[in-house]
């Protein structure tokens, strides 16, 4: 077994319908115990509608936002997660836990994909508590609004969703 065979390999999957200063948070949290992290954009989303960004957009702003992270790579998925997970080579899921609202789906979805593939292991992680309120959906509502979102989000993603409804307005 060489060195890189050991190394442990993390898959952050999520939609990051923007990537929040939230799910930032959960990455700089999993970099301290696994080697490398995968952040894996979601193409499907079984709970959710629509879709701000596109898969790609979403791609450029979580790279742009860990760019100079040798340890994150960014990529976008299609299909079952575990799939996903056995063809990188890792059996280590990472997931963000805000409120106990969360706990239920969270829940469920570990437990159906170690059933999916044995030996899968999901770890739950909780943020710093000024970003247990956050979600995705939140700035987007607030952005749609013209609010402010700096407190929410990389300047790279609100200079876009500033752009992005713009472009809707006109
Ligand atoms: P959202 O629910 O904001 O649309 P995603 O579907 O992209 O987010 O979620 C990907 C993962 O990141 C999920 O495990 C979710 O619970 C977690 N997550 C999202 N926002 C936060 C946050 N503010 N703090 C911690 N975890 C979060």
């Amino acid at each position: 077994m060489t060195p890189s065979d050991r190394s442990r390999v993390a898959i952050y999957p999520g939609s990051f319908d923007p990537i929040t200063y939230g799910h930032e948070d959960i990455v700089r949290r999993g970099l301290d115990f696994v080697d490398r992290m995968i952040i894996a954009v979601a193409r499907t989303s079984t709970h959710q509608k629509r879709g701000l960004f596109t898969i790609e957009e979403r791609v450029e702003m979580v790279r742009e936002v860990f760019a100079g992270e040798e340890r994150v790579e960014v990529k976008a998925f299609d299909g079952l997660l575990v799939d996903f997970a056995r063809e990188h080579g890792s059996r280590l899921l990472i997931r963000g836990l805000r409120a106990v609202s969360d706990f239920e789906y969270e829940f469920q979805m570990a437990l159906m994909n170690r059933k999916l593939l044995p030996g899968v292991e999901t770890v739950f992680l909780a943020p710093d508590v000024q970003y247990s309120f956050l979600s995705a959906s939140l700035v987007r509502e607030i952005a749609s609004l013209g609010g402010s979102v700096d407190a929410f989000v990389s300047p790279v993603v609100r200079d876009r969703l500033v752009a992005k409804f713009r472009e809707r307005a006109s």
